[in-house]
């Protein structure tokens, strides 16, 4: 039994798909204190700074998510966007940068954010190419290890996670505010995709994850890529049961099983009714870790 990754949901997360008008979400703005806040549309979770310096967003979901993104926001501030960071190249997380940037926004990136939109990608793990971006939403600032931003009266840390769910992920951490935004290392609740096309890996992720379990405490406001708003127990639960793929699969590996083997034994089956009910469920997250793990 082969399987490629082609379900259709995957490929509108990776792709950005154009949604119907008819299927375009409402905004769902959730106040976290201190003037931050996460918004919910269609695609990657939004975190927002406002304050005297004017607005600070972290992603910025689907182009056609934009008027609705633009209007909560407004209803946050009156003042102006200033930055747009972008978690990584995926198309439900940049996919408004074009309409951001009209409105004055710069947009930030890790370099390889902008390194893979310039080009595109012939095969990803979806099923349809990825076209170049227009120039129009590229960042236009990157940066390689690590980025600070003041503003608002706050640090916020921009770290570069290597080769997690892609290979230009970044998690962006206000310290004195105790906000943390993982993108997409971290879906609250479903497996991960790891996008093995984009230089993602299943150990980057993991490590990915340790780095955000070592800023948080239990108190941290934790906004995921995908899912709910979480706490560090969240983003713990996230961790362990990847851990546990990595331990399950990865002597299959070692012993030279093949991928259709390790599918057909159903080796994740104890974790599936919890994790694997979203887009990635468990005979994806099987492949992703062998194939991940095989690489090694
Ligand atoms: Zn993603």
């Amino acid at each position: 039994m082969f399987r490629t990754i082609t379900a259709v949901a995957a490929f509108a997360l990776i792709a950005g798909v154009a949604l119907a008008q008819d299927d375009v979400p409402e905004v769902e703005t959730f106040d976290l204190g201190g003037g931050f806040y996460a918004l919910y549309g269609q695609g990657g979770n939004v975190g927002v700074s406002v304050g005297e310096d004017g607005v600070f967003v972290i992603d910025d979901q689907y182009a056609q998510m934009s008027d609705g993104l633009l209007a909560a926001i407004a209803e946050l501030s009156d003042g102006p966007i200033r930055y747009v960071v972008n978690t990584h190249w995926h198309g439900d997380h940049i996919g408004g940068n074009e309409n951001f940037a009209a409105t004055g926004a710069v947009i930030v990136s890790h370099e390889n954010v902008r390194g893979r939109m310039v080009t595109g990608l012939e095969e990803p793990m979806g099923d349809d190419p990825i076209p170049p971006s227009p120039e129009a939403a590229l960042p236009v600032i990157t940066f390689n290890d690590a980025a600070t931003f003041h503003f608002n009266g706050h640090e916020a840390r921009v770290i570069h996670v290597p080769h997690a769910h892609t290979d230009g992920d970044s998690i962006i951490w206000f310290a004195d505010a105790n906000v943390l935004h993982m993108g997409d290392i971290f879906f609250n609740g479903h497996y991960p995709f790891v996008d093995l096309a984009s230089g993602g890996s299943l150990d980057g992720t993991i490590a990915g994850l340790e780095v955000g379990l070592a800023i948080a405490d239990d108190d941290t406001k934790i906004i995921p890529g995908h899912g709910e708003l979480a706490t560090r127990a969240d983003m713990q639960a996230a961790h362990d049961v990847l851990v546990s793929v990595r331990t399950i699969i990865a002597p299959l590996v070692a012993e030279g099983m093949s991928e259709e083997d390790v599918v057909a034994a159903d080796p994740l089956s104890e974790f599936n009714e919890v994790w694997g009910q979203w887009f990635i469920d468990g005979d994806t997250m099987t492949i992703i870790a062998y194939r991940s793990l095989n690489a090694d």
